[in-house]
């Protein structure tokens, strides 16, 4: 029987994450300080962000341990399994092989707790009583509620509103993880109460939450800020996934050509990919491919300059690929791949043309994700099935070339409590979104020049 999925035992579990700062051929240029346009040192850092994430954030270190208890909470639902696609790949008639990495085993439903888990652990070592952090339709959320409960930690989300309202689900996943959930703009802070005032019926927006999670952090003692994508550490984070897939890969007797993530902020893309990118910076023949929404084109269309990390502008500035952080990207259903910028490493190695990357519409990325369903079964992310629509059309043309090549990508997360978008879809009320240019134009005008 040929087999369909490659197990690795909780012993084979990575040890240490890969920090690819260590190998890249150009360091990103440092984080500046948004009032003295200095590089942001340790201490600027510090009234949110506990020290040993700050220092895994600077470091250059290839290797970091990863602490005990961290890893006997991955043991929950690590090593994940790497599938095989053979009935996806009978479908499509491809010679290419296609292989995924599944992160919808976590309880969380995505990768997102590979980094959540240390960021609790190293904040309670710190002291840190309490995590204020902001989501979107409640991924980031659910994870940091997730981490925060088995850490013994409380958890403060502030919750876009208008997800808050409409999508209930995940409201309820960090409740019964003991996590307390507030609409945003709520009257917790004075950001929120001050939104509230200009306008009762504000629906929210991700960078009012971030503002109102930072205020939180900024001003109580025993609370941080935590965040889920875009920073360094959190991508060393997430190469586990890549780590693992390497180990199954070896077992597999197989090496993929192209490696495929879905963008957001960069970091499944950055788990999955990273430690294959070492071998490719070390001579290795290998595609890395960032596959992103046409609505929100980060790679393919932003300008590769300083821009604020977040919406409301309190972050520092960051080296990104960006669109302008008040970009408001069109409301696709995929969420979590709205964000008007990507991680500094990740957009500093596709500069360095080390990653490529492709953007799809809506349209063809939930049309891959029913083929997907069909097929393999799982219900994706939407996120996830634009990195589906690129591995489908990277086999088509090895249908189409006679090639025989290894594809993986990473299923970052499972589509159970995203069931809306697949009715939506199924009764033909989604549509493609013209790329906005006008809007993207207008947004990085107003940058400042640094
Ligand atoms: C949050 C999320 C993403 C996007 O974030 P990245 O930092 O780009 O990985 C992708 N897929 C799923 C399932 C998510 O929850």
């Amino acid at each position: 029987m040929k087999e369909t999925k490659i197990i690795l035992s909780e012993k084979e579990m990575p040890k240490q994450w890969y920090n690819i700062t260590a190998d890249m051929p150009n360091m990103p240029k440092p984080p500046l300080h948004p009032g003295t346009r200095q590089p942001v040192g340790p201490d600027d850092l510090s009234a949110i962000f506990p020290m040993a994430l700050i220092e895994q954030e600077v470091s250059q270190q290839r290797w970091i341990d990863i602490p005990e208890d961290v890893l006997e909470i991955y043991s929950l639902w690590r090593p994940s399994p790497l599938y095989r696609a053979h009935r996806l790949e009978k479908a499509l008639g491809t010679p290419a092989r296609i292989y995924y990495k599944y992160e919808g085993v976590s309880p969380a439903g995505s990768h997102k707790p590979n980094t959540s888990i240390p960021q609790a652990f190293y904040n309670k070592k710190a002291g840190i009583k309490r995590i204020a952090t902001e989501t979107g339709a409640g991924q980031w959320g659910s994870s940091m509620a997730l981490a925060g409960n088995l850490f013994g930690m409380d958890v403060t989300v502030y919750m876009v509103r208008v997800s808050y309202d409409q999508k209930p689900y995940r409201r309820i996943t960090m409740e019964t993880w003991g996590a307390t959930v507030h609409p945003s703009p709520s009257k917790v802070t004075q950001t929120g109460t001050k939104a509230l005032e200009a306008d009762p019926d504000n629906p929210g927006s991700l960078g009012l939450a971030i503002s109102e999670a930072v205020e939180d952090a900024a001003t109580h003692d025993d609370t941080n800020y935590s965040l889920g994508s875009v920073l360094n550490h959190v991508c060393h984070h997430q190469t586990v996934i890549g780590l693992e897939a390497k180990k199954q890969f070896e077992i597999a007797g197989d090496y993929p050509d192209i490696i495929i993530g879905c963008c957001g902020g960069g970091s499944n893309l950055a788990g999955v990919s990273f430690p294959f990118l070492q071998d490719k910076i070390n001579g290795k023949d290998l595609r890395v491919i960032a596959a992103e929404p046409a609505s929100c084109p980060t790679l393919t269309k932003g300008e590769f300059r300083y821009d604020f990390g977040d919406v409301a502008g309190l972050t520092p500035f960051l080296m990104m690929y960006t669109l302008g952080h008040d970009f408001i990207p069109p409301g696709i259903h995929a969420g979590g791949l709205r964000y008007h910028a990507d991680a500094p490493l990740v957009c500093q190695l596709y500069k360095d043309g080390l990653i490529e990357a492709q953007a799809y519409h809506q349209m063809s990325v939930f049309e891959a994700a029913m083929q997907f369903a069909r097929t393999e079964a799982i219900i994706p992310a939407p996120e996830t099935a634009h990195a589906i629509r690129g591995a489908i059309d990277e086999a088509l043309k090895c249908k189409e070339e006679g090639k025989e090549k290894t594809i993986l990508f990473n299923l970052s997360g499972h589509g159970y409590l995203d069931l809306q978008a697949y009715s939506d879809y199924m009764e033909g009320k989604l549509s493609d979104y013209e790329y906005p240019e006008e809007k993207i134009r207008e947004a990085l005008s107003k940058l400042p020049v640094l």
